[in-house]
């Protein structure tokens, strides 16, 4: 598919985006034997011809990877504080991946990775109704009037949030936590704890089990496995 030069560049793992523009600015960047420095020019790696520099771009290797991230871990590719990000789990891998959306520092569970720009884009715009599976620990008892209302839609700063599917799990007497999963398909910023802190509850454990058909079966908290071709075609 033809898309932006520097968009290519950026896909390919040459650099960031905005780099890119300027290395086509500065005509180090030639398809198909002619030197461009057009920004909106569209080219393709697999049927054009690109030379960064004299060197040919390839197609860069699709990458997806279902992550089992540990409570405490940063979702972003850097952090300025040194503090320990999803990245740190993905040093053997050489190509520049990101997250699929974000899980807060203190929720812990699955997590895609990928290098996949198109997939990830289409599996966070807000059409495609991912479903994504909480498992809630909060302290104390939670009223089945409750459990109802956020099923129903809860009222937050950033609008009512749509229906979604909630399941008691039962309380444990002995450390007083109630477990409940819920399941929803938008994904605004801390907004299962922000469900629950509404009813005065605050989340003392979240771990997403699922995202969409996947689950975290067989991956170890801090670890990966790579997602099949079946699995891949499903999502899209
Ligand atoms: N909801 C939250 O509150 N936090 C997350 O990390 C994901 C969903």
């Amino acid at each position: 598919m033809k898309e932006r030069l520097q968009k290519v560049m950026s896909n390919c793992g040459v650099a960031s985006r905005r780099a890119s523009e300027q290395m086509i600015l500065d005509g180090r960047v030639r398809v198909n034997g002619v030197i461009v420095r057009e920004l909106g020019t569209k080219a393709d790696p697999e049927t054009d011809i690109i030379l960064v520099d004299g060197k040919r771009l390839e197609a860069e290797k699709k990458l997806y990877y279902l992550f089992n991230k540990p409570k405490g871990v940063i979702t972003t590719a850097h952090d300025d504080q040194g503090r320990e990000t999803v990245m740190d789990y993905f040093k053997k891998i050489t190509e520049r991946i990101y997250p699929v959306g974000r899980l807060d520092q203190n929720t812990e569970g699955l997590l895609l990775m990928t290098n996949d720009g198109e997939l990830a884009n289409i599996l966070m715009h807000p059409s495609k109704l991912v479903d994504k599976t909480y498992e809630v620990k909060i302290k104390g008892h939670i009223a089945d009037t409750v459990l109802q209302q956020l099923a129903d839609g809860v009222e937050l700063e950033d609008g009512m949030t749509a229906p979604a599917i909630v399941c008691y799990n039962g309380y444990d007497n002995h450390t007083g936590i109630t477990n409940v999963e819920i399941t929803i398909h938008e994904g605004r910023n801390r907004q299962v704890r922000r469900m629950f802190e509404h009813f005065g509850f605050k989340v003392h454990n979240l771990r997403r089990v699922q995202y969409a058909f996947l689950t975290l079966s067989g991956v170890k908290r801090g670890s990966y496995r790579s997602l099949t071709a079946e699995e891949i075609k499903e999502l899209y």
